[in-house]
């Protein structure tokens, strides 16, 4: 990728990088492995289903897992006449992800964070994205240099934070919120993720990780509870073959991401 020279904006006037999109929102949580692309992937088909043009940048650049999501992995990105990057398209989202660019799903990304920050950068810039209604960016976990230099970047709309409900999580996710809260970048609310998990056979749930963690996160810090997706097999199955749960899952799964869509639009 050519190296560009970035000129960066502040959190209080960022620039526009994505003017083709209405809206940006970003996906973040914690700590990895909460289910956050897994959430963000279905959030956005779940936008999409409602007939919304939407686009999903995966800012995830060392753990990008968009790819496999969407049943892409094997997709490689093209050029156009204009000399853009053609995204890859699923379940009516386009998408565009690092792991579109490596030569196998198991080439890892050893790159210096200004490189990685100038390859998200490009693909805000030169991807052939159309007009969007939503820009959906899954970010990377935790608070780091992807989170702020998108904040500087582009006027985002506000973020989804992705929890599990164990204090651990909670914990970390706190963070991530108290950061967004500090850059002024508005919080659209929590989802709980793996909130519970009904037994198949006796219709039990059981709260495998606790219970409250979110709701009690939410009152703390003023913010929503959009919604809480069940630990679900189905889902990780789902997801392992690159189809999407909101598509393809139980009616009460779809319900549940659909019900979180309906609260963030
Ligand atoms: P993160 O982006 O937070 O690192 P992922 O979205 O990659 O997490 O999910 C991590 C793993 O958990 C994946 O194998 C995914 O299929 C699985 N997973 C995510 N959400 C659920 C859920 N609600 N029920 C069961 N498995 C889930």
């Amino acid at each position: 990728m050519p190296k560009k020279s970035i000129t960066y904006g502040s959190t209080q006037h960022p620039n526009n990088r994505a003017p083709y999109a209405k809206k940006v929102i970003a996906v973040s949580s914690g700590k990895g492995g909460v289910g956050k692309s897994t959430v963000c992937a279905n959030l956005a088909v779940a936008l999409a289903q409602k007939g919304l043009h939407v686009g999903l940048l995966d800012a995830d650049i060392y753990g990008p897992s968009i790819p496999r999501l969407f049943g892409v992995e094997n997709e490689k990105i093209g050029w156009n006449d204009d000399n853009k990057m053609m995204p890859s398209e699923n379940f009516g989202v386009k998408l565009m992800s690092v792991g579109l660019t490596t030569p196998k799903s198991d080439t890892p990304l050893v790159w210096r964070s200004s490189v990685a920050i100038s390859a998200l950068i490009q693909f805000l810039e030169d991807v052939a994205w159309g007009e969007l209604d939503y820009l959906i960016i899954d970010m990377p976990p935790g608070t780091g240099d992807v989170q702020l230099t998108m904040a500087q970047e582009l006027p985002l709309s506000g973020v989804v934070l992705v929890t599990t409900p164990q204090m651990l999580s909670t914990d970390d996710v706190s963070r991530a919120l108290v950061m967004f809260q500090d850059i002024k970048v508005p919080i659209l609310g929590v989802v709980e993720n793996m909130s519970y998990f009904t037994a198949p056979d006796t219709g039990t749930r059981y709260n495998i990780f606790g219970t409250g963690g979110a709701q009690k996160l939410c009152h703390t810090y003023g913010v929503s509870l959009l919604g809480q997706i069940p630990l679900d097999s189905d889902i990780m199955n789902l997801c392992d073959e690159g189809k999407m749960a909101v598509v393809f899952g139980k009616e009460e799964i779809k319900k549940s991401y659909q019900t979180i869509v309906e609260k963030i639009s």
